[in-house]
């Protein structure tokens, strides 16, 4: 068992730090806001009141933070994990990023003799509570194989995608995927009730033909079809439309910076980007279909 520093114990960071501890881990978390960083104890956890702190003693460290800035204030700031840790530290790095800081820090890591992973999750708060999330992991071999067993106590799916920044990379990618498909069976829906035809007639024809995808068998966007899915609980999230905005931005902005054609993907950002404007940015992202429908 191992001694976990554990930063970032917000929505997705709690409840993954509760699951090390049920496994046998000791963990030791920090969160800028205090009361977060408290009920750690419920658990069987130790509050910690710094980066420092949280880090000094531990074997690992994991940070889920909200974005790329937190990433780079946590981990190279003159007091944070960089400088605090002992030597043989394994660094994972499970926020959602820009590719091009995970493979900065992962480089300040190197740098100081540290293994350092990306390893975003996808599977949302639900995935972080039943201990299910997918990991996709960039780094090195050697770091991923010491990671693996750690991981596996808070998911169920874990993927080595190759060097440093391409687990962010694979993020990136399969959320445009999603969004892009999110928006496509939206508007067959909102089509198909303009058309005269039921929404169940669609999706028992659709979920079974070529038009089938995740967006649709699983997460339909329409009550009745699939009892789970949030538009059968007014669209609360789940995984809010800001996360998905947030998501196909970064999306947007490695296809610049790689020089990739990804028209579609900007198209859902900028339909995100406006449904977030309308007030409904803490609104499942499924509820993209309301607003098509206004449109
Ligand atoms: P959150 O905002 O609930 O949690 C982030 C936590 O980080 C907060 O508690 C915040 O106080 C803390 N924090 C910020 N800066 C800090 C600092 N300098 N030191 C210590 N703590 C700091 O967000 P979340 O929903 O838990 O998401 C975390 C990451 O996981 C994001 O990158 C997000 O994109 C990704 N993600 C979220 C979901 C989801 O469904 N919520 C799904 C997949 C991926």
């Amino acid at each position: 068992m191992a001694r976990i520093g554990f930063i970032g114990l917000g929505n997705m960071g709690l409840p993954m730090a509760q699951n090390l501890i049920k496994a046998g881990h000791t963990v030791a978390g920090f969160d800028m806001v205090r009361a977060s960083a408290e009920k750690l104890s419920a658990a069987g956890g130790t509050p910690s009141p710094g980066i420092a702190a949280a880090v000094k003693d531990a074997e690992v460290v994991i940070t889920m933070l909200p974005a790329g800035q937190h990433v780079r204030d946590v981990y190279l700031a003159g007091d944070g994990v960089l400088a605090s840790v002992k030597p043989g530290t394994l660094l994972i790095d499970s926020s959602t990023i820009d590719v091009e800081t995970a493979r900065a820090v992962a480089k300040a890591a190197d740098a100081k003799g540290l293994a350092m992973l990306d390893a975003p999750v996808s599977g949302g708060v639900g995935g972080a509570q039943g201990g299910t999330l997918t990991f996709m992991v960039g780094g090195s071999a050697d770091a991923f194989a010491r990671a693996k067993p750690i991981l596996e106590t808070m998911g169920k799916t874990i993927v080595h995608a190759g060097g440093s920044g391409n687990g962010q990379a694979a993020k990136i990618c399969n959320n445009m995927i999603l969004g892009v498909s999110m928006i496509a069976v939206s508007e067959a829906f909102v089509l198909a009730e303009k058309l005269g035809l039921d929404a169940q007639k669609l999706f028992d024809i659709s979920s079974k033909s070529s038009g089938q995808c995740w967006s649709m068998t699983a997460y339909c966007p329409v009550p009745g079809p699939v009892p789970t899915s949030p538009a059968n609980r007014d669209y609360q999230a789940g995984f809010t439309a800001a996360m998905m905005h947030k998501d196909l931005k970064l999306a947007q902005d490695a296809a610049a910076a790689a020089g990739a054609s990804t028209p579609m993907g900007a198209q859902a950002a900028a339909l995100y980007g406006r449904y977030c404007e309308c007030g409904e940015a803490g609104r499942d992202f499924s509820g993209i279909i309301r607003f098509l429908n206004q449109s």
